[in-house]
């Protein structure tokens, strides 16, 4: 099948997962998880009416940034990002899914207002605890969010997380029903900056159903747009 074919897919069942609990598909955005793949395929997704690309590795970024590969959708940063690698992600893409420490937070504001901008970011939440995974608890996101408030040139709009791999279906539900009270609970602690709280990043190929079913606004998904990726890439 086709990239076209299977964003068609992805798109039709994201409206079903959000008719189903009573949602418009519109409150849910699509966002392709690029990694590992070429320009042209990442063209051929924004093509097909993919409207977010999601980068991982701030070496892909640059690289499709230069071949301009993205034109006409908005780039986001997914992956794990280091501190010393926040210079060439901010400024560069609209929104910053993965922050998960008060060290990357400052680095972010700080780089920001070098460049006299605000960028949008997301704090990762590592929602089952493990230990193989980057993301903070849920305890310290309510630190960060409050943190992020003080701080001039960032603005939290949300939260991510990534479950563990799906092993049925319905078994990350809990995860994202948790996810779903967080960003609730710390939106409500945001006062005039409630608004600013609109992204709710959660559900990948194998479960992006679920996400939606509990509250998800962005998908991230790879595997059911571009096809399997070499095994070491998985993670
Ligand atoms: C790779 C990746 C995805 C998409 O994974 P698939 O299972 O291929 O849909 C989503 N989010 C992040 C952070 C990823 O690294």
């Amino acid at each position: 099948m086709s990239i076209q074919a299977h964003v068609n897919q992805v798109k039709e069942h994201i409206a079903a997962a959000a008719l189903a609990a009573g949602r418009s598909p519109e409150e849910i955005t699509l966002c392709a998880a690029t990694k590992v793949q070429s320009d042209d395929a990442i063209r051929e997704a924004i093509a097909a009416g993919v409207p977010v690309c999601g980068e991982n590795r701030v070496q892909e970024l640059t690289a499709h940034l230069s071949a301009d590969a993205y034109r006409g959708a908005q780039v986001h940063f997914i992956g794990h990002l280091q501190t010393n690698k926040v210079k060439q992600v901010v400024g560069r893409v609209a929104l910053i899914h993965s922050v998960d420490s008060e060290h990357l937070l400052r680095a972010i504001d700080g780089q920001a207002a070098k460049l006299g901008i605000t960028q949008d970011i997301l704090l990762e939440v590592n929602i089952a605890g493990e230990a193989s995974k980057g993301g903070c608890t849920p305890e310290q996101a309510r630190e960060l969010a409050a943190l992020s408030q003080a701080l001039e040139h960032v603005r939290l709009c949300g939260l991510m997380a990534i479950p563990p791999i799906s092993q049925a279906p319905g078994a990350n539900r809990p995860f994202f029903a948790k996810m779903r009270q967080l960003f609730v609970d710390i939106k409500e602690k945001m006062g005039d900056n409630q608004s600013d709280m609109i992204c709710l990043s959660m559900g990948m190929s194998e479960d992006y159903p679920d996400a939606i079913a509990e509250g998800a606004t962005l998908v991230r998904v790879g595997t059911a747009i571009f096809g399997p990726r070499p095994p070491l890439h998985r993670a």
